[in-house]
């Protein structure tokens, strides 16, 4: 299948804490010109949602958001691929959880995960390391939503971490738009050319996100890696590691 190179995987709707709705998004998409769009609320977690727990969570709006993901799963639209996924926050002390208590059989109907602040000791994030247990339970493609090269390199030198990354086969976040810093710089090219990579915005307020992924498509072929894009129908669910 044809890579969708105008993508954006990591766009926040009313389902979690973006300002619009799925629809919303989709429409801007088209007038963007994106080929490949990914809805990616947020999994529970306390840093987003006040009001209630996760059990809460997880008997009243994660329903609701896989009913609307099936619905989306079922559309085609003429130019544009929409994916459903959703974000998750490693955190396992604000989600509740460890991954062994996430309530995979929703999670691996839909098209892809985010997880963000992996590697991330200074967010609470899970240790690089646990990606290699993803593949006991994850059977949907997986990313690392705007990941900080610098915090991975705390705990692990960068070419171990990205080794890990790779053995896994869990792609790598580029982000778009205004809300994430761009942390890679010509240096990296040579480490990203080694794993899966995407584009996301994460949207959450501005609707301009959503189509916000030039400069990131600059960069791609600025540095040839254009051919290390992929999508969450060539991505596989992550593996092992030490493969
Ligand atoms: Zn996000």
């Amino acid at each position: 299948m044809r890579i969708r190179l105008r993508q954006n995987l990591h766009n926040h709707t009313v389902f979690s804490d973006g300002r619009h709705t799925p629809a919303q998004l989709i429409e801007e998409a088209i007038r963007a010109g994106l080929n490949g769009l990914g809805l990616s609320d947020h999994f529970f977690t306390r840093k987003v949602f006040h009001q209630v727990d996760l059990s809460g969570w997880c008997a009243t709006v994660l329903p609701q958001y896989l009913r609307v993901a099936r619905e989306l799963q079922a559309l085609e639209f003429e130019n544009l691929r929409v994916w459903c996924g959703l974000e998750i926050d490693s955190c396992f002390d604000r989600i509740g959880t460890d991954l062994s208590g996430l309530p995979w059989n929703d999670l691996n109907q839909l098209d892809y995960l985010l997880f963000e602040y992996v590697g991330e000791a200074g967010h609470g994030g899970m240790p690089l390391e646990r990606l290699t247990d993803l593949h006991q339970h994850c059977r949907v493609p997986v990313i690392l939503a705007h990941p900080d090269p610098a915090q991975w390199e705390e705990t692990l030198p960068i070419d171990r971490a990205f080794a890990i990354v790779r053995e896994c086969g869990v792609a790598v976040e580029l982000p778009g738009g205004i809300r994430n810093p761009r942390r890679w710089d010509p240096r990296d090219a040579a480490r990203l050319a080694c794993v899966p990579l995407t584009i996301g915005c994460d949207t959450h307020e501005s609707i301009a996100d959503v189509g916000a992924i030039d400069g990131v498509l600059r960069f791609l072929e600025n540095h040839d890696l254009v051919d290390r894009l992929t999508d969450p129908d060539r991505l596989g669910p992550p593996r092992g590691g030490n493969e």
